[in-house]
């Protein structure tokens, strides 16, 4: 459903990747994993084109984002994004954020928008908080609501960003039994995280990221569990 090929992206003379092959799967969940400053965050960004990659190509469910030609911000829909910071509208109740980009982006009615966005935050065990105010939640739900709003768009795929980061650590595991749920019922994850329990349990593949490149990649208990690069092992046994 993703196809990544060949992707170059620079900041003046940074380079920052150089050269990152990627396919995922339909269900797949692809954990992401590498030193601070590796590139993660911005092999994330360049699969939704929220930065624009010098060369190579990112093909998402048939529709190749980096064609020139492409509706990017239609094309863009198909990814659901929740990033370490929980980026919810603040002045807006928990369901207005869940409803808004579903009415004004995809022309859903106020029910519907609605109904769509308490199922979601059901989902994420946040039944009954759709008049609470972003503030009055705790980090763990608030990503929980974040997570939700994501879903409501009918995402194809979900990316995120070190969803449990800002986090403290009892609110962790909420977030993550959520993320693993959504992994259980299929859906396409590319997931950039230091959980290394996380990425062991549920990833289908694992890559190791340093310098731009992917260093390594396969199953979990081959790239955490018996790494071949030299890379790889300082790596985990710093975070391991
Ligand atoms: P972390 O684990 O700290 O989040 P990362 O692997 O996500 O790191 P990136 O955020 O992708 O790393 O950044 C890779 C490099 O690119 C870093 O050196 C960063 O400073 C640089 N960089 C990222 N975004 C920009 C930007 N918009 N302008 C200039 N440099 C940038
Ligand atoms: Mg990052």
């Amino acid at each position: 459903v993703i196809e990544i090929s060949g992707l170059h992206k620079a900041f003046g003379s940074l380079e920052v990747l150089r050269g990152i092959d990627l396919t995922v799967e339909r269900g797949d969940v692809v954990c992401i994993i590498g030193p601070s400053g590796s590139g993660k965050s911005t092999l994330l960004r360049c699969v939704n084109l929220l930065e624009q990659p010098d060369s190579g190509k990112v093909v998402v469910d048939g529709t190749e984002l980096t064609d020139p030609d492409v509706d990017i911000d239609k094309a863009r829909r198909r990814l659901g994004m929740v990033f370490q910071s929980f980026n919810l509208f603040n002045h807006l109740t928990v369901l207005d954020n869940l409803t808004i980009a579903q009415r004004k982006v995809l022309g859903r009615s106020r029910d519907e928008a609605e109904r769509i966005a308490k199922q979601n935050l059901e989902k994420v065990g946040l039944a009954g908080r759709e008049r609470s105010m972003p503030s009055q939640l705790s980090g763990g739900q608030q990503q929980r609501a974040a997570i939700a709003r994501a879903l409501s768009m009918d995402p194809q795929v979900m990316l995120f960003d070190e969803p449990t980061s800002a986090l403290d650590p009892e609110l962790v595991g909420d977030v993550l039994g959520v993320m693993r749920a959504l992994a259980d019922e299929g859906m396409t994850m590319l997931v950039v995280t230091h959980e290394m329990q996380f990425a062991r349990e549920v990833a289908d593949t694992v890559l190791f990221m340093d310098g731009g490149v992917v260093v390594e990649q396969g199953p979990p208990a081959q790239v955490i569990g018996a790494p071949t690069q030299e890379r790889t092992r300082t790596f985990l046994a710093r975070v391991l």
